[in-house]
């Protein structure tokens, strides 16, 4: 396989700031305003200082003075406006960063494949962005902050140059050697101080990134914890029956002091940081007041010059620290952006066909196996081995599959409803590769029943429809049918209750055998041709589960249906039986046919029926 060509940081860059101007340009344009104004403003101050006290020692006339000052006084005042408008404009966009990068990956997570949200690697890569934002404002803040600080460091730079240049080429000095030294002092110590000051936040801000990378992890392992184990009614029902508490409790804590001594440790290194960028600031700046000073002393310059460009170039040394800031800032958002862009572009492996899902005349579907195998990423063994089977289902022919636990009854259905890919072979739905079909269309085909089926903290009616727009009529039928009816009377609020108190205090707390009518309520409102449940109804009760079955019919209407079923009793009904066993069919029959053969359905069958017999006899 050719190996991608890592990107250089270059090519990173360009391509996060592309991404963020898609949304954002005019938070680019108020960035180049704000910087262009606060890198000139401070000079007006510094000049007009310069103008006053040159005109103090020099006896200028009191109403031109006052003139200069009221002027100066005006413009500074106007520039502050102006900064203070295009600031507001910068900041209001800016506050989009974080929201845009959660949005980005929000959409990536929903739209992303199902198996990658099995991958931990991408996870991971998920969840280190989370702390990012979390943490440090998000990709698009560790650009734009920088790109606010260089682009303002520039301006005041390129102004620097015009304000202070006059100190180096008013007189050159010659004859006072003691100048040359330090001018030659002043120029080296500059440089030196600058690269000084660029190492010393690169070499910090390398040491705090992997200091960071050690907390994000505790962040998340503790998140984790609190976030799905405290919160969670189904875990909290064995963390008290099995009185794992204190395991908990040393767990977060354990994580949580972790974090804080990891924080702490950063705070330690910024400190660190400052202190030196202090200390370099001091030394340059005695430096060129100094070297101002002993020119004004020669006679060189004026005094109030001194004032003028000691300060423009103390102004140019942090405008060069600002590029340095943006630079190294850069460096880090590329560090993580990298990772980021990764993420975003993980690429979905479930190929989106180009075909319609076309009927057959009479309704049939016909599916076909032809050598398929599948293993879960990231494992090395087959789940389903070499699977060939060929079934046509007319409306209302019932098939159930059944088999030991982990058989890879479930993991056929995923295949089948192109939650997974084949890893090899080819599934056919009327004669074509699934993988040909639109996606979308092919879905729509399907209405399933999971045995791990979710309902969401929203409207029952919301749950049912799986949408905001709700049939009203169709939901009360489909939560009738599932054998809801009862319990629909007795909703305070109808199809608008809430399901669960997470949203709503007035929410219902549903039963799990009621959670589970639900999903079956939401798979007959879809009115899919092909139904398919997962042991639909592992969570009912006894007379609830006679309904289900006895009312089969009802439930799917005169459509295909698929179900998978543990108890055999109810498969008696179905037309087809396939038995599964180590990933593949290893029986196929109606259930007459089948208990007449040696194999596994008649050993299934006969430990069933056993152990009703014996109770019955009890
Ligand atoms: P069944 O539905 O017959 O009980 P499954 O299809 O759920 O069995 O599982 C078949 C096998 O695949 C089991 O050994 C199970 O551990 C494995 N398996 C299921 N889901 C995953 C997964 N997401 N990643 C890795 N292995 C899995």
């Amino acid at each position: 396989m050719e190996k991608k060509k890592k990107e250089s940081d270059i090519q990173i860059l360009r391509r996060l700031f592309s991404l963020y101007a898609v949304h954002n340009k005019s938070t680019i344009v108020f960035g180049i305003l704000c910087a262009v104004v606060t890198g000139v403003r401070p000079y007006i101050m510094i000049i007009l200082s310069g103008i006053l006290i040159d005109g103090l020692l020099n006896g200028m006339a009191f109403r031109t003075l006052i003139l200069w000052l009221f002027g100066g006084l005006i413009l500074n005042w106007a520039a502050e406006s102006l900064e203070a408008w295009f600031r507001e404009g910068f900041n209001g966009r800016v506050e989009n960063c974080l929201e845009r990068q959660n949005r980005d990956m929000n959409e990536k997570s929903l739209y992303s494949d199902y198996e990658n949200l099995e991958n931990p690697e991408l996870q991971e890569k998920k969840r280190k962005q989370e702390q990012v934002v979390n943490v440090r404002g998000g990709i698009y803040w560790m650009l734009i902050w920088p790109m606010d600080k260089g682009l303002t460091g520039v301006i005041t730079v390129i102004s620097a140059v015009v304000v202070a240049a006059p100190l180096f080429a008013g007189g050159s000095g010659a004859g006072h050697p003691g100048l040359a030294v330090l001018s030659v002092a002043l120029a080296v110590m500059v440089v030196a101080c600058s690269l000084a000051s660029y190492k010393n936040s690169d070499y910090w801000n390398k040491k705090i990134r992997k200091v960071f990378d050690q907390y994000a992890k505790c962040n998340r392992v503790s998140n984790y914890i609190l976030h799905n184990i405290l919160t969670d009614s189904e875990t909290g029902k064995d963390l008290r029956i099995f009185g794992q508490q204190e395991l908990i409790e040393e767990g977060v804590l354990g994580q949580r002091q972790e974090a804080l001594d990891r924080l702490k440790e950063i705070r330690r290194q910024a400190m660190a940081q400052s202190g030196i960028e202090a200390t370099l600031t001091t030394v340059n700046c005695g430096m060129i007041y100094l070297y101002a000073a002993f020119k004004a002393y020669l006679g060189l310059i004026t005094v109030g010059s001194v004032v003028k460009y000691a300060s423009g170039i103390i102004e140019c040394i942090t405008g060069i620290k600002n590029i340095l800031f943006c630079v190294t800032g850069w460096r880090q958002a590329v560090d993580y952006g990298r990772e980021y862009l990764e993420y975003l572009e993980f690429e979905n492996r479930i190929e989106d066909g180009t075909e319609p899902v076309a009927e057959n005349r009479d309704k049939s579907i016909q599916l076909e196996c032809e050598h398929v195998s599948f293993r879960y990423p990231g494992t090395e063994e087959d789940v389903i081995h070499d699977l060939n089977l060929k079934i046509a289902l007319r409306p209302g022919d019932h098939i159930a599959i059944v088999g030991r636990n982990g058989s890879g009854k479930t993991t056929f259905i995923k295949l089948l409803c192109r939650l997974y890919t084949v890893t090899e072979g080819v599934i056919r739905l009327n004669g074509r590769d699934i993988r040909d079909y639109t996606y979308q269309e092919y879905v729509d085909v399907f209405s399933v029943v999971f045995q791990d089926y979710r309902m969401f903290s929203l409207e029952l009616g919301e749950n049912i429809a799986a949408s905001e727009e709700v049939d009203q009529e169709r939901a009360l039928d489909s939560m009738r049918k599932a054998g809801l009816g009862h319990r629909l009377e007795k909703l305070p609020h109808g199809l608008d209750t809430y399901v669960g108190k997470e949203f709503e205090e007035s929410g219902v707390n549903f039963s799990g055998g009621e959670r589970q009518k639900l999903a079956i309520a939401r798979a007959i409102y879809k009115d899919a041709p092909f139904v398919i449940m997962d042991e639909p109804t592992a969570a009912l009760d006894p007379i609830s589960e006679c309904d289900v079955y006895e009312s089969f019919d009802r439930l799917v209407g005169h459509k295909a249906a698929v179900y998978i079923s543990h108890r055999l009793a109810s498969c008696r009904f179905c037309d087809r039986i396939l038995v599964f066993a180590d990933g593949g069919v290893v029986q196929n029959g109606s259930h007459e046919a089948l208990v007449e053969q040696e194999g596994l359905y008649r050993q299934m069958w006969n430990a069933q029926a056993q152990w009703y017999a014996d109770g019955a006899e009890a």
